[in-house]
Order: C-alpha cells, then sequence, then structure tokens
C-alpha cells in the first residue's frame, strides 16, 4: 500500500533527489524535502498544486508557504472562508485550512520548477493515495494543466476525460474537478489569471462542496 505522503527524504527520483541534496549543501537551515500535504484530513476540498518551490514550500515545508504563489492560494482561501489566520508566508504564522487540504502533484522541488513526466509518473501514486485517504473529498481545484493531467491520471483516466481551462469542471467518479489557471507570478503579472477570476473559482468550489 502506497502511503498519502511519500517520506520527507523520498528516494524515487534521482535528479530530484540530486536537486535536493545540492539545496541542503548550500542552505542547510532549509527544508529540503518533499514538504506534507497542509490541510484538514476530513476535507471536502482539496487543492492541487505543481511542485514546491525551491525557496518557497522546498525551504519552509509547508506547500506554497513563502512562494510568490502561495500569497494569492492563501489569500484568496481566507477570503471564501477555506481558511482562517492570517498567511505570513511561514509555517509557524498558524493558519488553518478549513475543509480544505493543499498538495502538489509532485512533492519534491525541481529544477526549475518543471518536474520531467517521469517525475510525475514516480509521484502520481502519492497523489492517487492522497485523494483516496479524503473520505470526505467532493472537490478538486486543480492549479494549471500539468496538475489537472495528473489528478486525472492519479484517478485512472486518460488526461483527455476532462477537458482543460479556467473555470472549467467535470464530475469525475465521485468528484468534481474544477481547474484553475496556476496562481503564478507569470500568470498573475501578465493578468492571464486575475484574483477575480481565482476567487471565482474558490467560490464555486464552495457551492460544489455543499451539493
Ligand atoms: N508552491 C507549491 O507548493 N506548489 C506550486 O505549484 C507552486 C508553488
Amino acid at each position: 500500500m502506497i502511503p498519502p505522503e511519500p517520506p520527507v527524504d523520498c528516494p524515487l527520483c534521482p535528479r530530484l533527489v540530486a536537486y535536493r541534496a545540492e539545496n541542503a549543501h548550500r542552505e542547510p537551515s532549509w527544508f529540503n524535502g518533499a514538504p506534507p500535504s497542509f490541510g484538514d484530513e476530513g476535507a471536502r476540498l482539496l487543492v492541487v498544486g505543481l511542485a514546491p518551490g525551491r525557496t518557497g514550500a522546498n525551504r519552509t515545508g509547508r506547500p506554497f508557504t513563502g512562494d510568490h504563489a502561495g500569497w494569492l492560494l492563501y489569500e484568496t482561501l481566507i477570503a471564501v472562508g477555506l481558511a482562517r489566520g492570517e498567511y505570513q508566508a511561514r509555517p509557524d504564522d498558524g493558519l488553518e485550512l478549513i475543509d480544505c487540504m493543499i498538495t502538489n502533484a509532485v512533492r519534491c522541488a525541481p529544477p526549475g520548477n518543471k518536474p520531467l513526466p517521469v517525475e510525475e509518473a514516480t509521484c502520481r501514486p502519492f497523489l492517487a493515495a492522497r485523494i483516496a485517504a479524503l473520505p470526505r473529498l467532493k472537490v478538486i481545484v486543480t492549479l494549471g494543466d500539468i496538475s489537472r493531467k495528473n489528478v486525472l491520471k492519479a484517478l485512472g483516466l486518460p488526461a483527455s476525460a476532462a477537458a482543460a481551462g479556467h473555470g472549467v469542471e467535470a464530475r469525475v467518479g465521485r468528484y468534481v474537478l474544477l481547474n484553475s489557471y496556476h496562481c503564478s507570478r507569470l500568470n498573475t503579472n501578465t493578468g492571464r489569471l486575475t484574483p477575480d477570476m481565482f476567487r471565482a473559482v474558490f467560490e464555486r468550489a464552495r457551492v460544489l462542496m455543499d451539493a
């Protein structure tokens, strides 16, 4: 049985292990491991990102924490009532997720924020186990298209089983998949994703969670 969380020093992807060792050598005070999923084990909503950023989750040990993307994600979750507290980009900021969990399709930081397809495939059993371990799960918000494809494959479906696109939703077995553009600096700086567009996804997620 694959557990829902890989070990922090997961040995499965040689390139990611080497990158982790390089980061640990350069920045020994950083977390430098696979940050565990963050949130509520009774969650009805799972948010799936891509992979930890080197200076974000790989540094702090909590998904999206310290990453540029974390500001928009956590502030949006607070605004729609899926988190409480104040996000301060530190894992000890006391922020709590409500009915919500955040994980990543690939659990270790990849060079250049780009996991290889083989690394996605190697990590996918953990994503499948993460989904399966949430007994109340109803809605999965995918951040970016790599996340969408990995969630579908983790559910045993082809990546074509649900359409891509911001705000597009699809029923997949007992879940509803709801796609969002990734809240990356590139997408927010170029205006491809605005705070309002992002918030609308989570407002919709809340409706679907109660449906
Ligand atoms: N940080 C994460 O943990 N995941 C992402 O997808 C991006 C930043």
